[in-house]
């Protein structure tokens, strides 16, 4: 059975190593000639509105899925003719904006900041004074890692802020601002689920995620201190969301945590970076899970395997190999990618049964010099 992927970069990289053992291959279509997955799959190198290559992409494949939600909708539209695709086109539809997804989560009866809508600098002015600043202004569609957003702080610099986060998230977005009030949380948690093509769920356990700069930097798993009634929230909110898109798949929620009360912030309908500790941390990871949903299979627990892990990303530099082999239980993973100011070249998993203990050594490689030179 082969498996088609949209996109290729280190998500669709995890899949593949995670299917290929399943006896299962792969092919991915990405405009990028060196996108990672292309070192453990088949790339079609073209542009994602490429109708042959789609065409292409698709053929003799059971299923296609993809490792990214802003798929253009004629893409979309173009790959249901050729076969099933994978979550279905509705829920990338609604994971491609903030607007929707917020109306979705509040229909399920979850709480989410308090929010306004704008296009124009007038409404932006409108939605800022009706929300109350500080707020954060975000594009409603097309950012990611904390791109296409301004933060607004009140005072008498407001008004030109408003100005220039008008400016600059107008320039070529067409699709509109979402302004959110400023959540004082206490941390952030995501909630990853599964639900299979017969429509059985199955929930990880509550990750607590640090973000710097809007890119994730860690996650815990499982969440430290969270109580029963807050897990079941949770698990049931995305229970919730999973059967409402009929969804088949992976899939993430973004959460606030508000001390014990939780505010769904976005979702992500794919496999996601606060899972990737799933890959030694659980009995079944998320890409194994997604792998195993889309191809219509059972699907594996998601059961922690060991007390506790964490997940430290690599950003812009990979650390020194030879120095990260040496601390003992390191799980390493490189993607393949030229290392770049922000990108997410790498990550590092420490599982345990001592959470003080996979809490130091994470700490440790966090602290690890960069690698000089080629990897
Ligand atoms: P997002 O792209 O929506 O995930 O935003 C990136 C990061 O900005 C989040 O992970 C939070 O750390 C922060 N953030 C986003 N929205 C809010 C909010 N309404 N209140 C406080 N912090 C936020």
């Amino acid at each position: 059975m082969t498996i088609a992927i949209l996109g290729g970069g280190q998500l669709a990289r995890m899949l593949v190593l995670a299917g290929t053992p399943l006896g299962l291959r792969f092919r991915c279509l990405d405009p990028a000639p060196d996108a990672v997955a292309g070192h453990v799959c088949e790339h079609l190198c073209a542009p994602f509105d490429d109708p042959d290559a789609l065409a292409k992409l698709a053929r003799g494949a059971e299923v296609v899925t993809f490792e990214f939600e802003n798929v253009p909708a004629a893409t979309t539209e173009r790959l249901v003719q050729h076969g099933p695709v994978r979550p279905h086109p509705r829920a990338l539809a609604t994971g491609q904006d903030r607007l929707f997804e917020k109306q979705l989560f509040q229909r399920l009866g979850m709480g989410v900041p308090e929010y306004r809508t704008a296009h124009t600098l007038a409404e932006l002015q409108a939605a800022v004074d009706a929300v109350g600043a500080p707020c954060i202004v975000k594009t409603r569609r097309l950012g990611y890692d904390g791109r296409g957003q301004a933060r607004l702080k009140p005072g008498p610099e407001l008004a030109a802020a408003i100005a220039a986060a008008h400016r600059e998230l107008t320039h070529g977005n067409d699709g509109g601002l979402i302004v959110e009030r400023f959540v004082p949380f206490q941390r952030e948690l995501s909630v990853l689920a599964v639900r299979s093509l017969r429509g059985e769920v199955a929930v990880y356990p509550l990750v607590e995620n640090v973000h710097e700069g809007g890119i994730l930097r860690r996650s815990r798993a499982p969440a430290p201190d969270v109580s029963a009634a807050t897990s079941k929230q949770a698990h049931d909110f995305v229970a919730a969301v999973l059967q409402d898109l009929d969804y088949v798949g992976v899939l993430a929620i973004e959460l606030f945590d508000l001390g014990g009360t939780l505010l769904a912030n976005e979702m992500a309908p794919r496999v996601h970076n606060s899972g990737h500790w799933t890959i030694e941390g659980s009995v079944c990871s998320q890409f194994e899970n997604h792998v195993r949903a889309v191809a219509g299979l059972p699907l594996g627990s998601t059961a922690m395997a060991h007390g506790a892990a964490t997940m430290v990303n690599c950003i812009g530099t990979l650390p020194a190999r030879d120095a990260a082999l040496a601390l003992p239980g390191v799980h390493l993973h490189a993607y393949g990618k030229q290392p770049r100011e922000n990108r997410k070249v790498g990550h590092a998993t420490v599982v345990g049964a001592d959470r003080a203990a996979v809490d130091a050594l994470a700490a440790k490689i966090a602290a690890l010099p960069p690698a000089r030179g080629e990897w």
